[in-house]
């Protein structure tokens, strides 16, 4: 590499500087060398290799996603394209309990492959549970939590940031909180985060939430309360009264903090609707236990229950984003297929419609679950950060929900600009500062000297997420330079054939 006898590798001119604090924007050049901030200031005298006039545009750190799922696909797709042309420069993987088991291996992998943006993991209890017992219904043993202490522990070691949990899912739903806090324990000597999709979003949420500060507590975790949200349409307005829960943990010295996607739809797998003991020891216990007419009127019975628990008076909301075996239900929701399949429009038909998909290996599915009222005073809570709990996107293929595209977009254009609920700083913090103040990336988040390089430029009036339901597959428009680690990944909104991304390896204190 030649050596430059400028001041700078980049300066950014005359932007409108927010900082990720939340405090107002001030006017001010930064400097940038090395992959770091070097200076923040009247730099008018400077010289740089590369300037970059940000007049009429802000200059903030780049986002922080400490909620995505990305494993599988970021080996295929290292530049994260659907992330960083929507400003974020890290993502924390290893969410809702699925992770990777085998961080050194993969770490390595990754750092070969090289990508666009950082990338951090949380070690995830329902892999480490298939690892050792599979999809087994039943709780775990002394011995068996032994073993699963010993997959976080060496994860931890390998540096991932924390622990998370997806209670809903199988297998980690067939755990009680006694097995997570044992867990949790394990990751507590390097000061990590307990990430937790709850055991309930609904009727049982208070509980739930009760459940994820409890294993905080008891394991000396941080807690993150993962997208935070009433799903319950029976109960929409009750985010009044969780937040208060929070709130009061807060107050009692627990430190847990909450994030959000910006939607009213929420996106998981089909298998969610059925009952989880229906789900338990695999594909082909699922096919054995459907094909016994009793059992399957047992699944059906339950199904149709808590299908009237949610308040919902048919599978209308359940929207398909991708099902492999055949591509044309994608985008449709179940009641359009049951009555496309030539059967009467009953909420009975519907679940076969449904348990046919699943003996087919079921489907990624967009539910249309939350109130708007609920997704706003979430947004307004000052301890929610922004994330997307979205994926890299293979662009074009099949429906998936726009979050992985517009998350940060949508925030600054519907919620900022057009709604007014959160200052154009504040939401910044909430992307920034926030996330990497409990991620404790303590290098990140922040506009300051010193701090790594990662920085957005664009024009706060101009930004806009153009991924929509019906047509996901659009990226962000508007971030107009993102440097990751000092090298611009966008340049003038376009993407650049550079990945600088790294590697976050969790440092114990
Ligand atoms: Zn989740």
């Amino acid at each position: 590499m030649a050596v430059s006898a400028a001041d700078y590798d980049v300066l950014i001119r005359n932007g409108r500087v927010i900082d990720g604090t939340g405090n107002p924007w001030y006017r001010a050049d930064v400097g940038l060398k090395d992959g770091r901030i070097a200076a923040i200031g009247n730099l008018a005298s400077k010289s740089a290799d590369r300037t970059i006039d940000a007049a009429g545009r802000v200059v903030t750190p780049g986002f922080i996603d400490v909620h995505t799922h990305v494993e599988g696909a970021v080996e295929l797709n290292p530049m994260g394209a659907n992330y960083i042309l929507d400003g974020v420069t890290t993502i924390v993987t290893g969410n809702c309990g699925g992770s990777r088991v085998d961080l050194k291996e993969w770490f390595e992998k990754l750092e070969k492959i090289k990508l666009g943006l950082n990338l951090a993991t949380l070690i995830g209890h329902n892999s480490v549970r298939r690892e050792v017992m599979g999809t087994a219904n039943r709780l775990a043993t002394d011995e068996e939590i032994v073993k699963m202490q010993a997959l976080v522990d060496k994860a931890m070691q390998d540096g991932a940031v924390g622990f998370s949990t997806g209670l809903i899912y199988v297998p980690g739903t067939f755990s009680d909180t006694r097995e997570v806090v044992a867990l949790a324990k394990a990751a507590s000597k390097y000061n990590a985060v307990y990430a937790s999709h709850m055991r309930d979003e609904g009727d049982k949420v208070k509980e739930a939430i009760t459940e994820a500060v409890t294993v905080g507590r008891e394991a000396g975790l941080r807690v993150e309360i993962s997208h935070f949200k009433i799903d319950t349409p029976r109960i929409w307005g009750f985010s009044k009264e969780t937040i208060a829960l929070v709130e009061n943990f807060r107050k009692q010295g627990v430190d847990v903090v909450v994030d959000q996607y910006p939607y009213d739809h929420s996106s998981t797998n089909l298998g969610i609707t059925l009952p989880s003991w229906a789900l338990a020891d695999g594909q082909k216990a699922i096919e054995e236990r459907l094909a016994s007419p009793e059992t399957r009127r047992r699944v059906a019975a339950e199904m149709k229950q808590r299908l009237a628990e949610l308040g919902h008076k048919d599978y209308s909301y359940a929207i398909v984003a991708n099902y492999g075996p055949d591509a044309s239900y994608n985008g449709k929701n179940i009641s359009e297929i049951n009555k496309g399949a030539g059967r009467a429009a009953t909420v009975d038909n519907e679940i076969e419609t449904i348990l046919g998909m699943i003996v087919k290996g079921g489907a990624q599915m967009v539910y249309h679950s939350m109130g708007m009222e609920d997704v706003e005073r979430i947004l307004r809570y000052p301890n929610t950060a922004i994330a997307s709990d979205g994926g890299i996107r293979e662009f074009g293929s099949g429906m998936p929900h726009p979050r992985s595209y517009g998350t940060n977009a949508r925030v600054l254009a519907e919620f900022v600009r057009n709604r007014g609920t959160l200052t154009l700083e504040d939401a910044v913090r909430r992307m920034t500062s926030l996330p990497a103040r409990t991620f404790r990336f303590m290098d990140r988040g922040l506009l300051r000297e010193g701090y790594a390089a990662d920085v957005l430029v664009f024009d706060p009036a101009r930004v806009k997420d153009v991924s929509t339901y019906q047509d996901p597959h659009h990226y962000t428009e508007g971030f107009d330079y993102v440097l990751v680690n000092g090298q611009a990944v966008v340049s003038e909104g376009k993407l650049n054939e550079v990945r600088p991304g790294r590697i976050l390896r969790h440092k114990a204190e």
